[in-house]
């Protein structure tokens, strides 16, 4: 039994030995890639399901490797966010968002919206307003056209700081919806205090929703709590027509998802939306 013990506990160090390696690796490879401009930025369409128009975009980050694989964000993210390397990165992409959002503006999509996923270690830092300012400020974008996706786990951490940070960015113009609502049981009441713009429910409750039942109740509850607090609502993650006429009789009539466009590059979002429009 002793050897036995013995053996397992070498076993465990070593496991958390490669595992540490590994994030330590991955790090240096996501700052090299970084510095060598080898994340890029993508869009995926929002749409209203109403007029079926594409009203928006996401910015999603993307990481190709030399060898032309792509590692998925939600392996490299929490790497970054641990790291600290997501202050830099983020405001890189939000940065490129802006740009690219005026891009569009300038091309006849007027009205046009930017959603850009913002980290708590990013919304925490003391820069990041002044980050913010300077992006609006050097694209030229026009605020109310950018939408910043918090999670509903920040909105937890720091309530003095994110009230605070929450008006600041308000008083810019600038919006803010929670991401992947419905999974982070923040309580009503301090909802109802961050004041914020949007709700985005998350792909598992959109996911609930298929024709042999008729789930979807979470996603129902996410609809009318924000017709309640009168701010709009956005599904994500929806792939059948099933799903996006369900979401419209709760009364969601805006949704992201592979049913109307996976993420896009640059260029490919251009044509598409040219090509919706004519
Ligand atoms: P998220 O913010 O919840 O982004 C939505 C994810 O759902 C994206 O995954 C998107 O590609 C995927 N998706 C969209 N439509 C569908 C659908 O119909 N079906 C399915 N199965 N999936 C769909 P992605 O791009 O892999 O990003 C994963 C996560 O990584 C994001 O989740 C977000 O939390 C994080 N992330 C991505 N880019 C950034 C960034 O620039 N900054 C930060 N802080 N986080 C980011
Ligand atoms: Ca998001
Ligand atoms: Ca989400
Ligand atoms: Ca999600």
């Amino acid at each position: 039994a002793k050897a036995h013990q013995r053996a397992s506990y070498s076993y465990f160090t070593v496991d958390m030995g490669v595992e540490i390696r590994e994030r330590v690796r991955m790090m240096h490879a996501l700052r090299a890639a970084f510095e060598n401009e080898r994340l890029f930025v993508v869009y995926q369409p929002q749409i209203d399901m109403r007029t079926k128009s594409a009203v928006g975009a996401e910015a999603l980050l993307r990481w190709k490797t030399e060898d032309g694989t792509f590692v998925p964000p939600d392996q490299f993210i929490p790497i970054a966010e641990y790291s600290g390397l997501i202050v830099d990165i983020g405001e890189w992409v939000l940065r490129s968002a802006c740009f690219e959002l005026v891009e569009l503006h300038k091309l006849g999509f007027t009205n046009f919206k930017m959603a850009i996923n913002v980290s708590q270690a990013q919304f925490s830092h003391p820069l990041f307003l002044q980050s913010l300012e300077l992006a609006l400020k050097d694209s030229q974008a026009l605020a109310n056209c950018v939408e910043l996706e918090i999670t509903e786990s920040m909105a937890m951490t720091d309530p003095e700081l994110l009230i605070k940070t929450l008006l600041h960015i308000k008083h810019l113009g600038v919006q803010v919806s929670i991401d992947d609502f419905g999974t982070g049981f923040s309580s009503l009441s301090h909802l109802q205090k961050l004041n914020v713009d949007k709700l985005k429910i998350d792909r598992a409750f959109v996911n609930e929703i298929n024709e042999s039942s008729d789930e979807g109740s979470i996603a129902k509850m996410i609809v009318q709590l924000s017709k309640s607090l009168n701010i709009k609502v956005i599904a994500e993650g929806v792939e059948t027509e099933c799903q996006a006429e369900t979401l419209m009789s709760f009364g969601c009539h805006l949704a992201q998802g592979y049913l109307y466009a996976r993420p896009l590059s640059k260029d490919d979002l251009r044509s598409w939306l040219e090509k919706r429009a004519s």
